[in-house]
Formats: structure tokens, sequence, C-alpha cells
């Protein structure tokens, strides 16, 4: 199995679109140089595939019997995750602003649970999938991410990212891209995906 470096997985990321550099008005109003998207990654299957190889082979040699993962960002790495693992996938989703497992998706008591999520900031989701995944009586074995934006964990198992990103961001007034008097680029633009 070819192992990738995290500048493997950034070049990647670049390639399909999911990392873009320019100049962005993030959600927060902030200015930033870097935008990620990372559904991006899901219009390529073959590299789904190598990332969801490359996490599973992060997790080493702990026992995994079942991938978790929340709705919407985690299903599709979730499910390659556990595919590469050959074992059982099952998402949360949230209902009424809590995150559930529906469908009659169980987590097995005693069950070593794997979580899988896109991108990491806060961990806020990644922090309820533990507690359902524990409330039903399984542990979690391990949280793997694409991604991981930095800052403090909503939760305390580690995190093991293929990639750590932070992005530095700038009010307008201290904005470098807006004093050289760069366009705002939008992230849905065609001419980023170069
Ligand atoms: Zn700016």
């Amino acid at each position: 199995m070819t192992e990738m470096t995290e500048s493997d997985v950034h070049a990647a990321l670049k390639t399909a679109g999911a990392i873009l550099s320019g100049h962005f008005v993030l959600t927060s109003g902030r200015h930033s140089d870097t935008y990620v998207q990372c559904a991006r990654i899901l219009e390529d299957p073959a590299l789904v595939t190598r990332l969801a190889r490359e996490m599973a082979s992060r997790v080493g040699d702990r026992e995994i019997d079942l991938v978790a993962a929340p709705a919407v960002g985690g299903i599709i790495m979730g499910f390659a995750v556990a595919q590469a693992l050959g074992v059982k996938f099952i998402f949360s989703e949230r209902v009424e602003g809590s995150m559930r497992f529906r469908r009659s998706f169980e987590v097995p008591a005693q069950a070593r649970v794997l979580v899988v999520e896109d991108v990491v900031t806060t961990g806020g989701s990644v922090r309820e999938v533990i507690d359902l995944v524990e409330g039903a009586g399984g542990s979690v074995a391990g949280v793997v991410s694409i991604i991981d934006r930095g800052g403090e964990k909503a939760f305390d198992a580690g995190l093991i990212p293929l990639l750590e990103l932070e992005v530095e961001s700038w009010e307008t007034d201290s904005c470098g891209l807006c004093a050289a008097g760069e366009a705002i680029d939008s992230p849905g633009s065609r001419r980023l995906l170069g």
C-alpha cells in the first residue's frame, strides 16, 4: 500500500479543487487566501478510495469492528474507509438539532468504533457521534479525518488527520490582498479550478 505524505494529500486536494488559492470572503466575513471545499474530493472516486486507504492504514493495528460517520460530510469517506477496513458502516444524522442513528443503524455492545469525518474544526459533530457510540455501549477506537483545521477540539479522543491545514484569515481592514487591489474570488468560479 502506497503511503501518502501530508504534502501528497495537500497536492491531491489542490488538484481536486478541494483547496483553492485566491482571495476569499469566508462565512465569518473575514478574508483569506485559502478556501476549503472538501466535497470536491467526491468528484473523483479514485481519490476517495486512495484517501480512504490511507486513513485506514493510519489506524494501524487497532481492532475496528465498525465505522461511524456524521452526515453529510462524513458519509462517503466513512463508507470508503469501512470498505478499506472490511468492516460495517453506519452514519448519524441530525434530527431536530441532535445527532442520532436512524434507519435501524445500531452500535453493537462492546463494538470498537472508528469515527470518520471529512473536515474537523472544533469537532462538535464528532463529539456527538462519540457520545452516541459510548451511549450504546460501544467504544471509540479512533477518530480520523481528511483535514484538521486546527484549534481546540470538542472531544478527547485523539484525532488522526491526513492533513493539518490552519487557514489564516483577516478582517477586511487588514487584508493584504484587498490592499493590493486583488478582486474577490468566488469559490464557484470556474477559473479557480485549474
Ligand atoms: Zn481581502
